[in-house]
């Protein structure tokens, strides 16, 4: 197997005494690149997290929290992730919000999340649609979700990046333990600093001169609290599914308003306006808002394959 040509600097920070001298460096940077890494950590609060990358643009910074513990948030890394001053490009940021906050008791905010920009990408390109129905009929309003691997084909096209992250893959789906394995190979340490290398490029080809910036900030701030906020998680087919849930990127008008919400969902438990639902569902209670019935065919469909 092919070995991937590290060409970044890193620094792996698995000693307390070297936790200073990384967090001062990330400090200085205002844009940074946030991925964590660990054991079922798809479950958000219920997995573990045991590796926390953070890359400048420069430098990217392994931090070994299997080793560190909680100290090394209450030590500082925390306070950036809570800074929303530091702007931290991360993709689908839900789950790492959900067990950073239950866990680690750090609330992560100043999120730009990619997974977000791409479907603003794709928004951009086509015209604005004046249908003015009922929200529970306007159906294909519901965005599907990309995953990173596709994102990187579709719009960075960089080969060796793509088999990089393939080879990733194939290795954590082969082994789940493998980043609680150590020490972390020299394989598993430049697969961090290839998914980070990721996001900044993939945030160039996608920011298009910055100009849906304030609506990313929103919209990721939403994205981070959507599992996070759950009381309880039901890692249930409404969690699981690759529809962009309703109302968490604000109409392009200057509002940045979202419609007010008193109707609970009872498959996502979020609140939306009451005509998100047909009019039968809100005399049988039964209310469905139109993520969650797409989520429920499309558990049906992977069920039958
Ligand atoms: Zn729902």
């Amino acid at each position: 197997m092919a070995t991937i040509i590290l060409d970044q600097d890193y620094m792996l920070v698995d000693k307390k005494a070297d936790v200073p001298e990384a967090l001062t460096e990330i400090r200085r940077h205002p844009l940074l690149a946030v991925d964590c890494k660990g054991f079922k950590l798809g479950g958000g609060r219920s997995g573990d997290l045991t590796v926390i990358i953070v890359a400048t643009q420069t430098k990217v910074f392994i931090f070994d929290v299997l080793k560190l513990g909680q100290r090394v948030f209450d030590d500082g890394l925390g306070a950036i992730l809570e800074d929303k001053t530091k702007e931290k490009l991360m993709f689908d940021c839900r789950r790492d919000a959900d067990n950073l906050f239950h866990q680690r008791k750090v609330q992560l905010t100043g999120v730009l999340d990619l997974q977000l920009l791409e479907v603003m990408y794709r928004k951009r390109r086509l015209p604005e649609s004046e249908d003015e129905s009922r929200r529970s009929s306007r159906t294909d309003e519901v965005q599907p979700l990309k995953g990173i691997l596709r994102c990187i084909e579709m719009y960075v096209k960089d080969v060796a990046m793509i088999e990089a992250k393939l080879r990733c893959q194939r290795q954590v789906l082969g082994d789940s333990h493998v980043w609680k394995t150590r020490p972390l190979s020299e394989k598993l340490k430049s697969y961090c600093c290839v998914d980070t290398s990721a996001l900044f490029t993939l945030y160039n080809k996608l920011k298009g001169g910055g100009r849906d910036h304030s609506r990313l900030v929103i919209a990721s701030d939403r994205y981070a609290d959507t599992f996070r906020c759950l009381p309880e998680r039901t890692h249930g087919v409404f969690e699981f599914h690759p529809f962009l849930p309703l109302d968490i990127i604000p109409e392009a008008d200057d509002s940045f308003e979202f419609p007010e919400a008193s109707t609970k969902c009872i498959g996502c438990l979020r609140l939306f306006p009451a005509d998100e639902f047909p009019k039968a569902q809100l005399r049988n209670k039964q209310r469905f808002c139109r993520v969650c019935i797409k989520a429920k065919s499309y558990a049906l469909t992977k069920v039958s394959k």
